[in-house]
C-alpha cells in the first residue's frame, strides 16, 4: 500500500488502517497511528486528486490502487460523474434533502451522483457483521440508513455500486411507509448462501442461486450482486412474517382463499408451488407493475392493497361474504 504521498500503511483487521512508514510522504500522520477505514479512504481519493487533477475515479477500491485506465472507457466530453460532498444536515432530514434533490435532478447522471454522494458522506466505518440468513461467516461492512432502512454493504467499488443500485430502487419505487416498516436491514453479502442445496431440493429448481432472502424484519443479499425487484419481494416477505407470524398464509387467511382462485402471479411462484412465494411476488408487482397486476389478479390486488394501507387482510369487494373479515398482526402462524 505504499503512495508516492501519503505514506506506508497497512490494514489491521477490525481496527483500521495503521501507518508504519511516513518516509514517503503522510507527514500529518504519526508513524504507528491507527485511522479508521473511512478516513484512509478519504486520504487516498486526496492523493488520487492530487495526482490526477480534480478528475479522480468516482471511487477508490478498497486495498486496489486507482485505476486510471477505466476513464479511457468515457466517451469523449463525458464529464466524470464524481460525488461531490455536500452538508446533509442532521440524520432527520438527510432522508427528505435526498428525496427532493433526487426529484428535481435533471438526469439520470445527476440522479445517480447524488446518490453515490449520500452514501459516500453518511457511511460509518468499516466493522464486522455477524452472520445473517444465508451467510455463512461474518462480514466487514460499512452501513449507511435511508427511508427508514439500515443497509449494510462491503467497503469498495463493487459494494457502494451495490448500494446506489438499492438506494436508487427505493427511491424510484417510493415503497411505502407501511412496508418499509417490516424491513430494518439490509445485507448485501459477497457470499454465497449457504442454503442454496436445501431451497434447490425444496423448490426443484435445479441449480438454485439465491439472488437474496428475507425473514424476521432483514433482507440479505448474495454473491454481491443485485437483482433488480429483489428488494421489494424480499420485503414482500417480511411483511407476510409481521401479519401472518409466518412467510406463509396460514389456509384460514383471505390470502390463501384468493389463492386457491386466481391463477399464481409469476412464472417463479408457479415452479416454487409455494403461497410464500406467491404472496412475495405479488408485493413486487403491486409495486412494479400496478396496473397488470390489478387487471390480472383483482382479488389479490385487493388483499395487498389493503394489507399495504390498514395492515390488515379485508375481504375482497366482490366477494359473496357480506362482512369484511380481518386477519391482525396477531395471527396464529401455521408453519
Ligand atoms: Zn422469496
Amino acid at each position: 500500500m505504499a503512495g508516492p504521498n501519503i505514506g506506508t500503511w497497512v490494514k489491521v483487521k477490525g481496527v483500521g488502517t495503521k501507518l508504519i512508514s511516513n518516509k514517503d510522504g503522510g507527514r500529518n500522520y504519526t508513524q504507528g497511528q491507527t485511522i479508521t477505514q473511512s478516513e484512509f479512504q478519504d486520504l487516498r481519493q486526496k492523493r488520487a486528486e492530487r495526482l490526477q487533477g480534480d478528475k479522480a475515479l468516482p471511487y477508490i477500491d478498497n486495498g486496489e490502487s486507482a485505476n486510471p485506465a477505466r476513464k479511457t472507457k468515457r466517451e469523449p466530453g463525458d464529464t466524470p460523474s464524481k460525488p461531490v460532498s455536500r452538508d446533509w444536515g442532521p440524520p432527520s432530514v438527510r432522508d427528505a434533502k435526498l428525496r427532493d434533490l433526487y426529484t428535481k435532478a435533471s438526469s439520470d447522471k445527476e440522479r445517480s451522483r447524488l446518490i453515490r454522494s449520500y452514501i459516500k458522506d453518511n457511511e460509518t466505518t468499516l466493522r464486522p457483521i455477524e452472520a445473517k440468513h444465508g451467510m455463512k461467516d461474518p462480514e466487514e461492512m460499512v452501513s449507511v440508513k435511508f427511508g427508514g432502512i439500515e443497509l449494510h454493504y462491503p467497503l469498495g467499488v463493487a459494494g457502494r455500486k451495490n448500494a446506489t443500485t438499492v438506494l436508487q430502487e427505493m427511491l424510484q419505487d417510493n415503497y411505502s411507509q407501511a412496508l418499509i416498516k417490516h424491513t430494518s436491514s439490509v445485507y448485501l453479502s459477497n457470499q454465497r448462501n449457504k442454503n442454496d442445496d436445501y431451497w434447490e431440493k425444496t423448490y426443484n429448481i435445479p441449480n438454485f442461486r439465491s439472488a437474496a432472502t428475507g425473514g424476521k424484519g432483514s433482507v440479505v443479499f448474495y454473491n454481491g450482486r443485485i437483482q433488480p425487484g429483489a428488494l421489494v419481494h424480499e420485503m414482500g416477505h417480511n411483511l407476510a412474517g409481521s401479519v401472518y407470524g409466518s412467510s406463509t398464509p396460514p389456509p384460514n387467511s383471505i390470502y390463501a382463499k384468493v389463492y386457491a382462485k386466481e391463477k399464481r402471479v409469476s412464472v417463479y411462484s408457479e415452479k416454487s408451488g409455494s403461497i410464500g412465494e406467491d404472496f412475495a411476488d405479488a408485493v413486487k408487482l403491486y409495486h412494479k407493475q400496478p396496473k397488470e397486476f390489478r387487471k390480472n389478479h383483482p382479488l389479490k390486488y385487493q388483499v395487498i392493497d389493503n394489507l399495504i394501507k390498514t395492515g390488515k387482510e379485508w375481504q375482497p369487494k366482490n366477494a359473496k361474504t357480506a362482512k369484511p373479515l380481518m386477519v391482525g398482526i396477531t395471527a396464529s402462524p401455521t408453519t
